[in-house]
């Protein structure tokens, strides 16, 4: 596609709903930037427990927060792979910060403000130039208002936890169905009820419920948006 004019899409949904599947095909084949949001604060997640600032429930937040001026977030494009990984202070983190542990410790880390604040800081940069698709839970609502698309993505929980749990064993993981059923499930709890940034869709997001919708129809439903709107913009 050479269209010269670039827009900015939005993709937010609950967990484990494809949008990054969704978001990574979409900039692909528009040329587009692809930044998953989510891994950032996966990152931070992952952090917080390698240095001891996770006890249970209980976060470190001052040092937490004191942390991230030293901690250095970088996505780096692999060619081979077609997409951006992630990287913690030069260490490629991107299979780590996927694990079932880490899963279950980032909403509340995401929760916190002075993260979100740092992370959406970092999410307007890599946006300045438009050109670019960017999931999570606030793009939409927070992060660009003003995105000329956006998506917002469901699906029922049954469905998003056995898509999850599929992925996760033919990636050699031991895990349950139900440990990723209650992890999907108490992820969208404190993501639709945390008070800075909580999951919710935009009033003029389209939304896409995927339960009745493979990888492919889904692509295709928002292609077309996606073309309509890079149209309007010209
Ligand atoms: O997208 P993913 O499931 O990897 O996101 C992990 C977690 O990061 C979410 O459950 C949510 O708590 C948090 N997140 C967020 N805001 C975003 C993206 C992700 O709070 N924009």
């Amino acid at each position: 596609m050479t269209e010269s004019v670039k827009i900015i899409i939005a993709i937010d949904g609950y967990s484990s709903t494809g949008k990054s599947t969704l978001a990574k095909k979409l900039a692909n084949k528009l040329g587009y930037v692809y930044v998953d949001t989510g891994a950032m604060y996966r990152v931070i997640a992952l952090y917080a427990m390698e240095n001891n600032l996770i006890d249970g429930e209980i976060i470190d937040e001052a040092s937490l927060v004191e942390s991230l001026e030293e901690m250095d977030i970088k996505f780096i494009f692999n060619s081979n792979l077609g997409f951006s990984e992630i990287y913690m202070n030069g260490r490629n983190v991107e299979n780590e910060i996927r694990r079932i542990d880490v899963s279950n410790k980032v909403s509340k880390v995401a929760a916190i403000s002075a993260v979100r604040k740092k992370m959406v800081v970092e999410q307007h940069r890599m946006g300045q130039n438009k050109g670019i698709v960017m999931d999570g839970r606030d793009i939409g609502t927070v992060v660009f208002p003003k995105a000329e698309l956006k998506i917002f993505m469901t699906a029922s929980a049954d469905i998003r936890a056995g898509r999850r749990f599929d992925e996760m064993i033919a990636k050699g993981d031991n895990i349950t169905f139900d440990s990723v059923l209650e992890n999907v499930n108490t992820r969208d709890h404190l993501d639709t009820t945390r008070k800075d940034s909580p999951l919710i869709k935009a009033n003029d997001a389209i939304e896409i419920n995927s339960d009745n919708l493979n990888v492919q129809e889904t692509f295709d439903l928002v292609y077309k948006k996606a073309k309509e709107r890079i149209k309007r913009f010209a």
